[in-house]
């Protein structure tokens, strides 16, 4: 018998392609089973091969009648891994889970139910954005529209033209704003319901939705990450919502930013993209200015509803009530509930306080796993680790054993609490830590909307995509912490965290206010957020310029963890050394240093930044290190990659 030799993809962090045979002809893109370390995987073809000069196993079984995975959709998986600098094994374990992969194709579709379409008429402005998309072809649009401008609505109408077509649409949305609200408008809109797709589905919904999207039977698929990697060569348009998020970057590896990729397999598979959000990353709007992306701004909401009055709240000159609520703030908002309107008081830190420290000698509280402090939570009475999430009941300080330690720093819990004691029965609060089901943050939602509660307490959770006419009153606080991350991007966080709440205030006919407190009104980011051009852009560009620092340079980030820090040290300092002699003027490097959080799970970190003015030092310098790594490693020790850093700790 005459035997084939086939390159197999697998879902495996490691290499990831591997060489089987089989006396079939099967092509590529098909999926087929084989058994790798003594376990059956589905794996898919993606070349031939040689005869290899090794035993070389069979094809268990070959899957589907045709083959699933188009050429273009390799090609990507490709181009992610060479830019991550993962293998491809990594790329594809990053994006496709072997479980979903492995499932056969034995579903039985249901007939989408038809709705009664309900169509508005779109204004100038948005017909001008529609009209100046090719559906044809590649091209990249970012709408810059502050919230409730009308987005949407472009989105669909671009939507059902290809559709029309005959094509698929893919609509990526951070996580978190896959609500009802969204998918019953799309509903009205299109006239079925579009699909959705995102981790939290039980695997009988993803693997249904994967294959009737792959078959062509979903004709709108929104979803999180994971949506944008269902393969199909059917797809006429990707859209990108809230393309700023800085969720849409992978933490682990392969560590891709979704609306990079996004653009690139649009770019692949030549179609058009949108990109939308009321305050575009700063390199988005970079990329504008370069004639990479197509920029449309509509400044004016769609139902003429005014911009909120936004007051910096300087909180030297006063009186602080609770230790929270600068005093002119929280007499506002006692007004807001005196009218039976509605507030959110908006806190980046969840939990009852953020640290403890020893009452006796002043030592903080950190996690023994990690260097970080402990938060405490009342209503569990316990303390957490951020990080590793380990649980104390007890703690005992590690500098002189004593169990009396002093809360200091507020979190939503704790404000929650003294709103509670103030307007009893009033107030409701999400954040990740009594929220962590969709359905329970639903009903919540549902009952501040309802109007069963007056103030909403909570995270960044609440900043995205919510949508409540009686909310007049918007409180920030710990703006001030954002500012003081050591994080280059630190004030584009912030500016768009406040822009994007200010946008929940106000959205129908009553006026909204909002407050930020902070000790630093005269930081130049307040003078920008009042206003809705680019001002706050060519300021942050300007600057980005002057200290070098993306998007004019490229960032690479290694973290080096082992449990011994002396050897990530050790390595660390070798890495670095090389990388000076090599490749001398041509990169920046910072450390090695400590990272910020330079303890998780036990295993030190230790970090280096390299900064190039292109891609192809900092592909040289990825290269030098991983080799370097290889060489001199230890034991368990993992070198991690983050190109284009978006967290810095
Ligand atoms: P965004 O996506 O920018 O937040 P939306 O598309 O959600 O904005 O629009 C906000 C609200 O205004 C929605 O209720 C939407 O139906 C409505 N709207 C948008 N465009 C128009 C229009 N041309 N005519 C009437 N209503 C519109
Ligand atoms: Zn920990
Ligand atoms: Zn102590």
């Amino acid at each position: 018998m005459q035997y084939k030799y086939y390159d197999i993809l697998l879902s495996v962090p490691a290499e990831g392609v591997y060489t089987y045979c089989s006396t079939n002809n099967i092509p590529i893109g098909q999926r087929v089973t084989v058994s790798f370390r003594n376990k059956l995987k589905t794996g898919i073809i993606i070349a031939t091969s040689q005869k290899p000069d090794f035993e070389c196993k069979e094809v268990i079984e070959i899957f589907d009648e045709l083959p699933l995975f188009p050429i273009q959709y390799i090609e990507f998986i490709k181009s992610l891994a060479t830019y991550y600098a993962c293998s491809l094994g990594l790329a594809f374990y990053g994006i496709i889970s072997d479980k979903l992969l492995s499932q056969k194709q034995d579903i039985e579709y249901n007939q989408p139910e038809i709705y009664p379409t309900q169509n508005i008429q779109l204004n100038t402005e948005q017909l001008n954005i529609v009209n100046s998309i090719n559906i044809n072809q590649y091209n990249c649009h970012l709408i810059k529209g502050v919230t409730g401008s009308g987005k949407t609505e472009v989105y669909q109408e671009v939507a059902k033209q290809v559709i029309a077509q005959g094509k698929q649409v893919i609509y990526i949305v951070p996580e978190i704003s896959l609500t009802p609200q969204l998918i019953e408008r799309l509903t009205i809109r299109l006239g079925f319901k579009p699909a959705v797709f995102h981790s939290k589905l039980s695997m009988k919904e993803r693997k249904y939705n994967f294959f009737s999207f792959i078959n062509g039977k979903i004709k709108f698929l929104i979803g999180a990450r994971s949506a944008l990697f269902i393969p199909n060569n059917n797809i006429g348009l990707i859209i990108v919502d809230e393309e700023h998020e800085s969720t849409f970057k992978q933490d682990e590896a392969p560590s891709y930013h979704l609306r990079d990729m996004a653009v690139l397999y649009a770019k692949q598979l030549n179609i058009p993209i949108i990109l939308g959000s009321a305050t575009p990353s700063v390199e988005s709007i970079f990329n504008t200015l370069n004639n990479k992306y197509i920029l449309h701004e509509i400044n004016n909401r769609s139902n003429n509803a005014l911009m909120p009055n936004i007051h910096i709240i300087d909180m030297k000159n006063t009186e602080l009530i609770g230790d929270i609520f600068a005093e002119p703030i929280y007499d506002s908002l006692s007004n807001v509930i005196k009218q039976n309107e509605q507030a959110i008081v908006l806190l980046n830190r969840k939990g009852y306080a953020t640290n403890l420290y020893c009452v006796e000698c002043g030592e903080k509280a950190t996690c023994l796993n990690c260097s970080i402090g402990l938060v405490y939570f009342k209503s569990k009475n316990i303390c957490s680790c951020r990080y590793c999430g380990t649980e104390y009941k007890n703690i005992t300080c590690c500098n002189c054993g004593s169990h009396n330690f002093r809360e200091w720093g507020v979190g939503t819990e704790k404000i929650t609490e003294f709103l509670e004691s103030m307007f009893p029965n009033l107030v409701i609060r999400i954040d990740n830590d009594n929220t962590t089901t969709i359905k329970n943050m639903e009903k919540k939602l549902k009952k501040f909307e309802q109007k069963e509660a007056n103030i909403l307490v909570g995270t960044q959770l609440i900043a995205k995509g919510l949508h409540f006419p009686d909310v007049t009153f918007v409180a920030i606080l710990g703006i001030d912490n954002l500012l003081a991350m050591p994080d280059f991007r630190a004030t584009e966080k912030a500016y768009q965290l406040i822009t994007q709440i200010a946008g929940r205030a106000g959205r129908s006919h009553l006026s909204g206010n909002v407050y930020i407190q902070t000790f630093a009104p005269h930081e130049p980011i307040f003078q920008y957020i009042n206003t809705n051009n680019m001002d706050f852009y060519n300021w942050e560009l300007n600057r980005r310029q002057m200290v070098e620092y993306p998007p004019y340079t490229k960032l690479v980030r290694f973290v080096i963890s082992y449990m011994d820090k002396d050897a990530c040290y050790n390595i660390a300092r070798y890495i670095t050394k090389i990388l000076d002699n090599t490749l001398q003027n041509n990169i920046f490097i910072y450390g090695p240093t400590e990272a910020e959080v330079s303890k998780i799970k036990n295993k030190h970190r230790i970090a280096i930044m390299i900064k190039a003015w292109n891609n192809s030092y900092i592909n040289k310098s990825i290269n030098i290190a991983q080799k370097t790594f290889q060489k001199y490693k230890k034991g368990s020790m993992i070198l991690k990659i983050d190109k284009d850093p978006i967290f810095m700790i």
